[in-house]
């Protein structure tokens, strides 16, 4: 399909000593597919025409689009910009989670906004939209005695990677406070941000 995606890498896995057990319920998910219509691939940017159902789109995100898959409710993911100050087009990562016995995409993506060079990360659950408001997530951005948390309730990937990004609902960070979070800010060719986050059922 795609080439890998140029100058934006993901470094950490998933955080395990964070991690809790989860269970699945696979009747459920049988269940609620079933019923629903096929679902567009997620998979951000790309001009990807494959619908299907989840696990359908599953194998194709992991087999086409070479996306990993991390299992359990938390993370730490660092990303890696290289030449943060030289990029002309938008630059995309997309990892997946499994928890719940559910699967959600998390994107970070560098875009400009107007003029305005930024980040945004965000959770999109791989479901309905109803299903979708069950869950809430939190992400956060440390480094260097800062920190910023975003709470959030996943989008359902009914709504394509650029509608939930042009309309904000993520964790949004411009380029000049990302370089206050960079783990090292004396390397202007390279910008690297800690992003944790949680994933949890409501109630
Ligand atoms: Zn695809």
């Amino acid at each position: 399909m795609e080439p890998p995606i140029n100058d934006l890498q993901i470094e950490c896995q998933v955080n395990e000593l964070l991690d809790f057990p989860c269970s699945i319920d696979h009747h459920t998910r049988e269940v609620i597919t079933d019923k629903e219509k096929p679902y567009n691939c997620p998979y951000c940017g790309s001009k990807c025409t494959v619908t299907g159902d989840i696990q359908c789109l599953l194998e194709h995100l992991r087999n086409d689009h070479h996306v990993e898959m991390h299992d359990g409710r938390c993370f730490s993911h660092r990303y890696v910009h290289h030449n943060p100050k030289h990029y002309h087009h938008a630059t995309r990562m997309l990892t997946l989670l499994d928890c719940y016995g559910r699967q959600f995409c998390l994107h970070f993506e560098a875009f400009h906004l107007k003029k305005t060079p930024m980040y945004i990360a965000f959770m999109q659950f791989m479901g309905d939209e109803e299903e979708a408001t069950s869950f809430s997530y939190t992400l956060e951005v440390n480094g260097n005695g800062r920190k910023m948390t975003w709470q959030g309730v996943p989008r359902s990937i009914r709504d394509s990677h650029k509608t939930v990004r042009d309309s904000q609902d993520g964790l949004i960070i411009t380029r000049k406070l990302a370089l206050f979070f960079s783990a090292d800010n004396t390397n202007s060719k390279q910008l690297k941000l800690k992003i944790s986050g949680r994933v949890w059922r409501e109630h």
